[in-house]
């Protein structure tokens, strides 16, 4: 019998916290994921650029580089294992006077350090026979066709619900408050109760600051960086082909163009460093500089398309690089901290990295019966119309459109509900099934995704939140006392 209620406690179930676990569960150690939210994918993960980045941004030298281009390599084939998807559409970025050519060239060489493979620089005339809407103003580009497309929600998601089927507890609604070293492992004081773990992962996202300076003196700071979006409609997706970023400046690597792995058109972000780390509202000036900023790398940008706009925020460490591996000064705790882009390309790698850490201070085995793949919920919009067909007969639920944009149904959103680590909020569905994600942001269906949710949970349409308690869309008695 263990002295720990579990091994390891990875704390954070974005996709950093969510890939430890899944890389944890493949060896013989209990393990627990602690998220203060009501689901996984609900901090810094569900809102970014979506983008698998080659690897030719970070310096070379840096835990980023290093980790970004491990990740981008593995990116194909946890794809396919997870099956969910991912695009290799390749990047460009682009110049647009003579005297920038050598920071075009000082990225081409970053990248061959780093071991980027196959990046060239293009001509104006390859640029746009690449991209027929770049800005005619385009002098040359760094193309790079390792990079890609991927959706943040299913990759974290999928990974989450791996780690779950091969025994990872996952605890919702759980914020850690407080951390206390034992002689050889450690206490964390959570919002529903207290546990013990041999080994601690701090996968906090934003937080992962606060977390690190519960255990060690080597303080941490991560300065909330909000990055807005403007998100257009599928009919604009095919506008470019290949993400189109600018030459990176200091904040990073400038505002984009880019399509989604899901057909939309997407643009952003901007970066202005916030005081509050829940701060993702967007704002009229970030939006506006995202549209001028934007109409500067591609032409004719169909602005009229745009259905939605949002914000995500970057934890940007003052060390200006990942913090991964064990605290000098806390044996057993796991940092993967500041972890802001490329953190989603990265974030594969990363839990190998510590997993493997662990696992060889805890002399552990690999498991013989670890499940390395896992099964989507059944995609109505993706199968013929045999397919189709064969699926209703079999489980009718999945002939009743509900999102009409997205061409979701019951099915789907029933499945969402009852998956491994399943969904327990409006947001969780629409993360699981993109019921809401379209043209209508949910206007016409939102009211009959909380009917079957509310059915599926066994709870009334009253408590079915967007996504935290408080956050109810139905107000009780209709708000008025009796
Ligand atoms: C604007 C923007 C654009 C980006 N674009 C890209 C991109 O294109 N490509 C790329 O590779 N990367 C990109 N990134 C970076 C990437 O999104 C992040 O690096 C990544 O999502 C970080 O994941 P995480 O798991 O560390 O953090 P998060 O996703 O924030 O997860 C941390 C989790 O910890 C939980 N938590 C916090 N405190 C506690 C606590 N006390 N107890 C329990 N749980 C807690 C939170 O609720 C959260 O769910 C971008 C980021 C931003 C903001």
């Amino acid at each position: 019998m263990s002295r720990w209620d579990y091994d390891v406690a990875v704390i954070g179930g974005g996709v950093v916290g969510c890939a430890a676990a899944r890389e944890l569960s493949r060896y013989e150690l209990s393990v627990c994921l602690l998220e203060k939210t009501e689901d996984v994918c609900s901090g810094t993960s569900k809102a970014n650029s979506a983008i698998v980045h080659a690897g030719f941004d970070a310096v070379p030298g840096t835990r980023k580089a290093e980790f970004n281009v491990k990740g981008n390599e593995m990116m194909g084939d946890l794809a396919k294992d997870l099956d969910i998807p991912f695009k290799r559409n390749g990047s460009l970025v682009l110049c647009f006077a003579e005297e920038d050519r050598d920071g075009l060239q000082m990225l081409y060489d970053r990248g061959i350090a780093n071991g980027v493979k196959d990046l060239k620089i293009l001509e104006k005339n390859q640029v746009l026979e690449l991209e027929p809407h770049v800005s005619d103003q385009v002098v040359a580009a760094l193309y790079a066709p390792t990079g890609g497309i991927v959706c943040p929600f299913e990759l974290t998601i999928a990974m989450a619900e791996n780690a779950c089927e091969n025994g990872v507890e996952f605890k919702r609604n759980t914020g850690v408050r407080s951390i206390e070293k034992l002689e050889d492992g450690y206490r964390l004081v959570t919002e529903s109760g207290e546990l013990t773990a041999h080994y601690v992962v701090n996968a906090a996202g934003v937080y992962s600051d606060e977390i690190h300076n519960m255990v060690s003196e080597k303080k941490l700071h991560n300065t909330p960086r909000k990055g807005d979006y403007c998100l257009l409609d599928q009919a604009a997706g095919g506008y470019v082909s290949h993400t189109i970023f600018q030459l990176p400046g200091k904040y990073g690597k400038g505002i984009l163009v880019s399509p989604t792995i899901h057909g939309n058109l997407l643009l952003g972000p901007t970066a202005v460093d916030v005081e509050d780390k829940e701060n993702t509202a967007t704002t009229a000036k970030e939006l506006s500089d995202v549209i001028s900023k934007s109409a500067v790398s591609v032409k004719g940008i169909p602005y009229n398309q745009v259905i939605t706009s949002f914000s995500g925020v970057r934890a940007h460490e003052d060390g200006d690089d990942f913090v991964i591996g064990e605290a000098e000064d806390a044996e057993g705790f796991f940092d993967a901290a500041g972890i802001e882009s490329p953190g989603l390309t990265s974030a594969p790698a990363i839990g190998v990295y510590l997993a493997e850490q662990i696992a060889a201070k805890a002399s552990a085995e690999r498991k013989k019966n670890f499940i390395s793949t896992r099964k989507g919920i059944p995609r109505l919009n993706h199968m013929s119309f045999e397919e189709r067909a064969e699926l209703i007969r079999k489980r009718p639920e999945y002939g009743t459109i509900v999102c009409r944009c997205e061409g979701i149904s019951e099915g789907e959103i029933m499945d969402a509900v009852h998956r491994p680590v399943g969904a327990v909020s409006m947001d969780g569905v629409k993360r699981r099934t993109r019921q809401g994600m379209g043209r209508c942001q949910g206007g016409f269906c939102t009211p009959k995704a909380m009917e079957i949710i509310a059915r599926e949970l066994g709870c009334a349409m009253e408590d079915i939140c967007k996504n935290q308690p408080g956050s109810e869309l139905l107000v009780k008695n209709g708000g008025m006392e009796a």
